[in-house]
């Protein structure tokens, strides 16, 4: 396995950053999760694009062009030989010393990693995942806006360690005024009598590339899907729900802090964009 690091490609057991790193010290600095399918990276310039936004916002420069990033990600999928990759993209402001004034980092490490990656069993995909809220609640403002996809993530880390002691698969999110929001990597999606509903962004979420594939899909297929903040008691009775992000892709959901959804059983429409998503994710993507 090759590594990415700074301009070179290093194998795994060489690719390694300092200790005053100010990512490690201080979790300064953006990431993405990207992932290729049959050989195509599905929505590269999307993520880079957002990774960009995310360091513009903390005022971090990665010193490189969108397009050139987009090109180290492409070499690392081929130098890694792989059709089917999630790729981890990390940018952090660099080695400093011990102050975190940023401007101690000369430059930022930039670190793309390649790899063969599950988040869930493939039989979950088919009978769907029990999942909880959790007293957790996303922070909207400032630093720890959602919308930046920075190295604090921490909250979801606790996110995933309350869906771990409840032995189940995953958790929501909510905002400090009780609306839904997302999980600790996936963004949801409830349908309700045909109609689709996900959370607006400015609740607290991210704005997932995988979330704006599926609401296009849906309203090709002529669904009518709102973005609209919603609570825990709609997603206790939605007919159907499902998560999507890059490593999640698209999961149904069947339980809802011990509410059965719908029947217990994936739902159609969830079936029929998975299925869609499937197709899209073959066919659309850069080399
Ligand atoms: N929400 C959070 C907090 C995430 O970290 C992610 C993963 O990137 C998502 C949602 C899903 O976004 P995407 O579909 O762009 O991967």
């Amino acid at each position: 396995q090759k590594i990415y690091l700074n301009g070179e490609f290093v194998k795994k057991e060489d690719a390694k950053i300092s200790v005053y790193d100010h990512g490690f010290l201080y979790g300064d600095g953006v990431f993405e999760g990207i992932r290729a399918y049959n050989g195509n990276v599905f929505k590269l310039k999307e993520h880079i694009e957002r990774l960009y936004e995310s360091a513009k916002s903390i005022l971090l420069d990665i010193g490189m062009t969108q397009e050139e990033m987009c090109e180290c990600v492409l070499e690392t999928v081929r130098q890694n030989h792989l059709k089917n990759a999630y790729i981890r993209l990390v940018v952090s402001r660099g080695t400093g010393d011990l102050g975190l004034d940023p401007r101690r980092c000369s430059k930022p490490n930039i670190v793309i990693i390649a790899e063969q990656l599950a988040l869930f069993p493939k039989e979950l995909y088919e009978t769907g995942i029990r999942i909880i809220t959790v007293p957790t609640r996303r922070n909207t403002p400032d630093a720890l806006n959602p919308k930046i996809k920075s190295l604090n993530y921490l909250n979801n880390v606790l996110v995933k360690i309350e869906a771990n002691n409840a032995g189940v698969n995953e958790a929501l999110m909510l905002n400090q005024q009780g609306y839904i929001c997302e999980g600790s990597g996936d963004n949801i999606f409830i349908v309700k009598r045909g109609m689709i509903y996900t959370p607006p962004a400015y609740l607290g979420a991210l704005e997932g590339i995988t979330r704006n594939t599926i609401i296009e899909i849906a309203r090709e297929k002529g669904y009518v899907v709102k973005e609209e903040p919603f609570t825990r008691h709609d997603v206790f009775v939605a007919d159907e729900i499902f998560l999507t992000g890059t490593a999640a892709e698209v999961i149904p959901v069947i339980e809802v802090d011990a509410r059965q959804i719908g029947d217990g059983k994936p739902g159609a429409v969830t079936h029929e964009l998975l299925a869609a998503f499937r197709e899209r994710v073959e066919t659309d993507g850069m080399k």
